[in-house]
């Protein structure tokens, strides 16, 4: 066992902390439990409640809501808590090999929820022409690279040149097969030697050329509108932390629940 706060090994048991066994540090002469320096630390709401909440969450896309009466907390302790542990995980570090897609989709993230549903209200079901950050439907690109068989959810505030050449920045080879759709801001990739461009043009009722497609995107940014669904208040500032929740999620998928769980919260330290 080691310090949470300077790592060093010279560690005492030390009474307790609520049901929990404290120890001190005689390096830095200071105590901690086992929560000090977790998502969990200074809640007062048991543990395996907490556990039960991000199990949840994650498997089976509980609301926020629902899961404040499974446990019985009030709605600012489980949004801080989960929320708390969203922020936790890291960015996905991207390794392309490719052949990557790469498509975008535009979801519905406001400011303040309430405000947001009154406005899309008065748009009427049309949600033609694509979404901006300004206008509260923020760009998430989808990457799925057939390479890997890895996909990445990648939030941006723009759906423009820059922004892509980030994200396909990270390549193990020195040229990348990237498949696209119509989309113009793709156009700049066919003239770079460092990318194989092609794309599909959906307007032209031409979906599938053989091998070149964004398939997988689009059928991945259905389950990434089907994770946001259930946590219709996502804000566009935290669209980020959700979409690497949703990520995480995917890591779960075939792990069965105690091992999934422990995966999940050693992603947080
Ligand atoms: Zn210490």
């Amino acid at each position: 066992m080691t310090c949470p706060r300077c790592r060093s090994d010279r560690t005492v048991r030390n009474g307790s902390y609520r049901e929990y066994q404290r120890y001190l540090c005689k390096n830095c002469d200071r105590t901690f439990n086992d929560k000090t320096g977790t998502i969990f630390a200074h809640s007062k709401v048991a543990l395996r409640r907490w556990l039960f909440s991000i199990y949840a969450f994650l498997r089976f896309n509980t609301s926020l809501r629902q899961l404040q009466c499974e446990i019985n907390v009030t709605h600012k302790t489980i949004h801080r808590r989960i929320e708390c542990f969203t922020r936790a995980l890291d960015a996905p570090s991207l390794d392309l090999v490719g052949p990557v897609e790469i498509d975008e989709v535009y979801v519905s993230a406001g400011k303040k929820g309430r405000e947001r549903d009154r406005q899309s209200r008065s748009r009427g079901l049309s949600t033609r022409g694509r979404g901006s950050y300004e206008s509260d439907k923020p760009p998430v690109f989808i990457l799925a690279d057939r390479g890997t068989g890895q996909r990445y959810v990648i939030p941006a505030k723009a759906a423009d040149e820059s922004t892509i050449r980030l994200l396909l920045a990270e390549r193990k080879e020195e040229s990348l097969t990237v498949y696209t759709d119509g989309f113009r801001a793709y156009e700049p990739l066919e003239e770079d030697d460092a990318f194989d461009r092609e794309y599909v043009v959906h307007g032209d009722g031409e979906y599938a050329d053989e091998e070149v497609h964004v398939n997988t995107c689009e059928s991945h940014a259905s389950q990434v509108r089907r994770w946001l669904s259930p946590h219709r208040g996502v804000s566009k500032d935290k669209l980020t932390q959700y979409l690497r929740a949703f990520q995480l999620r995917r890591e779960l998928y075939r792990k069965p629940g105690r091992k999934a769980l422990r995966h999940a919260i050693k992603a947080t330290l």
